[in-house]
């Protein structure tokens, strides 16, 4: 007997009022366009449920797949079978014996929405938990909290028996929202902020600066690898390429070293803003983390924040250094993260990056630095790429920002 389909449940979506039909929506189109490679399936919904109909497709595979869509509380592989008893006992036996283990305890929960049904929803609990008594051995029934709960609705159309409720990813459906510019290097902490941030519902735009030649092609190669793991939750993905070279070199000669840090994260700022504008972004997000490093002091943050209004989303903000690492591991961000191809920071890094700039000595030095005509050629000199779960060099869209508005 096999599964024949997947009930999935909304989660917080169900708290949403007036908005939950606009959330479902999304969802539903997120579902679909994640399970697009499977020609089979048949999803359809109410305001309670998603039903998603396998039609032959293999079930597991399926689930795989939802298991990286943001706004699934929970689902459940269901088997539907004709309208009679014996053809539910054989699907109860089959479900428990996925799930067995010895001295488990289980419940038979029925609910009957066709009363023409020849049983009432007593008699069926009764007729199919005495078959699983007798079926397997070392397994008792339990009202409350049983290790497995089997539900059995007799519909028109059939019986559905489910059992296994599958955690779904929680969250909200992404692009229900907002679109925010990530800020991603090629480090531990930008990818999980950006994850967390599709968490929410969010659409994310990645802006990766980079300085050839001091920056190697691996080390971009390694930011455009960290986006496509991130689509496997976003769908696709905008990868926008800034040249920064020329901005670090202007820095690197004429900032104090000890200012060269807040000067330059200033510069990246301002030109993600810019990218923000055209882009019709709302907000900026980044992967600072309190008193990690020198630039993620509040003296610091605040001096680096200073040039611009727009709200700066920082999800990794309170989190300790090892927690966050748990999370790219499960995302598979980690292992990539820590390859040594430096990024642009590292490269130009200071030994000793001011902790706590000043804010007025910041923007008299910066006055050396001819910031609009910097910011101009580094906006004109953008790429822009589309990543989905991989990197399609036929995709790549090469356009100046002029030819994309
Ligand atoms: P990460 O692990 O994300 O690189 P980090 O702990 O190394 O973070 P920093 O290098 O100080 O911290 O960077 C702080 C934040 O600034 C990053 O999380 C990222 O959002 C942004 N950032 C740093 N370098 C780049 C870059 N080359 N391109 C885009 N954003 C960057
Ligand atoms: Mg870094």
């Amino acid at each position: 007997m096999e599964i024949t389909e997947i009930m999935v449940r909304y989660g917080e979506l169900s708290t949403k009022g007036k908005n939950k039909k606009k959330f479902i929506k999304i969802l539903y189109k997120n579902i679909t366009n994640k399970l697009k490679r499977f020609d089979g399936l048949k999803v359809s919904y109410n305001r309670d449920r998603m039903h998603i109909n396998l039609n032959g497709e293999n079930a597991e595979s399926v689930i795989e797949e939802l298991q990286e869509v943001f706004g699934i509380q929970s689902f459940s592989p269901v088997i539907r079978v004709e309208r009679s008893v014996d053809a539910a006992k054989e699907a109860v036996i089959q479900l428990i014996e996925n799930n067995y283990v010895p001295g488990m305890s289980f419940k038979i929960n029925t609910r009957r929405s066709d009363h023409t049904f020849e049983y009432d929803t007593n008699e069926v609990n009764r007729l199919l938990g005495s078959v699983v008594e007798e079926h397997f051995k070392n397994i008792h029934v339990k009202m409350k909290n049983p290790t497995a709960t089997i539900r059995v609705e007799i519909r028109k159309r059939g019986i559905f028996i489910s059992v296994d409720t599958i955690k779904g990813r929680g969250g909200l459906p992404v692009g229900s929202g907002g679109t925010g510019m990530l800020m991603l290097s090629g480090g531990i902490d930008s990818p999980v902020a950006g994850y967390l941030s599709l968490k929410r519902g969010m659409r994310i735009e990645a802006i990766h600066f980079h300085s050839p030649p001091y920056t190697s092609p691996q080390a971009l190669k390694k930011a455009k690898d960290l986006t496509v793991k991130l689509s496997r939750y976003a769908g696709e993905l905008t990868f926008i390429e800034v040249p920064f070279t020329e901005i670090q070199e202007q820095i690197k000669k004429v900032i104090p070293e000890e200012y060269s840090m807040t000067i330059t994260r200033r510069m990246m700022m301002r030109l993600t803003d810019e990218i923000r504008i055209k882009r019709n972004g709302l907000a900026i997000i980044n992967g600072e983390s309190l008193g990690q490093v020198a630039s993620q002091t509040l003296e610091s943050m605040a001096a680096i924040n200073a040039v611009t209004n727009t709200p700066v989303l920082r999800p990794l903000i309170s989190m300790d250094k090892i927690d966050i690492i748990d999370i790219a591991k499960k995302i598979d961000t980690y292992e990539l993260a820590i390859q040594p191809f430096e990024d642009c920071c590292t490269i130009f890094a200071s030994n000793r990056p001011k902790t706590k700039p000043k804010m007025q000595k910041v923007a008299d030095l910066e006055r050396a630095l001819d910031v609009e005509s910097l910011m101009q050629k580094a906006i004109e000199n953008i790429r822009i790429q589309t990543i989905s779960t991989e990197i399609n060099e036929q995709n790549e869209i090469e356009k100046q920002f002029a030819n994309l508005l």
